[in-house]
């Protein structure tokens, strides 16, 4: 074949190349049956492997149609430039599963709902407080922090010539992701009940937290931001109410820490840190290792 069509080749395998067939050794391993792994077995042909394929290629060849309704795991969706209500593998949540209508991966929902199901059993009630966020919604947090119109950790922050750069981004960065490197763009992470440290550290939190900490993986779900320590040197602080979905999460951070590199991140005011901060590395990918 003649290179150009060898590139369309590998452009077609990577477009069809389902991150779903592949459901994670480790989420295999840890939690026997959740109805939403799928029952076959993956496609014994040699698909091309994603890494082997520029992405900006594949956004190239593909049709506009089809990069809009369907896109595939390419930087776009990686950094949260998409819509998610256009894009066929995420669909609805609402009251009262979660606190306002938002969008989620398909498969991430339906273990949520036999999660939910199972929790309510037990007395206990989940209500999803934030699924997906798209860039601009995760750009609104950040600017509304970054230009003192929200508060970090209680107060605002003091204006940018007191607290310029690093320094800045460093304090928002305890709790809220840079637009581009929040595990919120790909529909695999939810936040549940409240975001308030205080309110899992007794009473009724401790009590749902407990039951997440004793069920939570047989529905396919890990704690992402564990308590900062040996395990977990960088990232966010600890946050009890921040579960991934590994079957699709755990093959989603494997390809951001190849895709994505500091340089990528830009588009909003302090976002010329990224790479002093080394945001990447220490944030995206600074998860519980349980949850690699
Ligand atoms: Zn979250």
């Amino acid at each position: 074949m003649r290179p150009a069509l060898i590139l369309i080749a590998l452009a077609a395998g990577f477009y069809f190349y389902d991150i779903q067939s592949q459901p994670s050794p480790d989420f295999t391993a840890s939690s026997p049956s959740p109805k939403s792994r799928p029952d076959t077995k993956p496609d014994p042909k040699p698909d091309p492997k994603p890494e082997d394929i520029n992405p900006d290629t594949i956004l190239e060849l593909m049709p506009d149609t089809l990069k809009k309704t369907n896109p595939t795991v390419d930087k776009n969706y990686l950094m949260g430039r998409f819509d998610p209500a256009q894009d066929k593998r995420f669909a609805k949540i609402s009251p009262p599963l979660s606190v306002s209508t938002m969008y989620i991966r398909k498969e991430a929902l339906e273990a949520y709902k036999e999660m939910h199901a199972a929790a309510k059993k037990d007395g206990i009630t989940f209500k999803m407080t934030s699924a997906t966020r798209n860039f601009d919604r995760q750009k609104g947090i950040w600017d509304a922090k970054w230009n003192s119109k929200k508060p970090v950790d209680g107060k605002m922050l003091p204006p940018l010539a007191q607290l310029p750069g690093k320094e800045r981004a460093l304090a928002i960065l305890r709790w809220n992701a840079m637009p581009g490197t929040s595990r919120h763009h790909w529909g695999t992470d939810i936040d549940m009940n409240s975001v308030d440290p205080s309110y899992w550290a007794q009473g009724k939190g401790k009590k749902e937290y407990d039951w997440l900490l004793a069920n939570a993986s047989k529905y396919g779900f890990c704690q992402t931001y564990s308590t900062i320590g040996a395990n977990r040197p960088t990232g966010y602080q600890e946050e009890k109410w921040h579960w991934s979905y590994m079957p699709v999460a755990s093959e989603l951070t494997r390809l951001y820490g190849q895709m994505i590199k500091d340089e990528d991140i830009s588009g909003f005011p302090g976002s010329e840190t990224a790479v002093e901060i080394g945001v990447v590395k220490k944030y995206a990918l600074g998860i519980n290792p349980a949850c690699k």
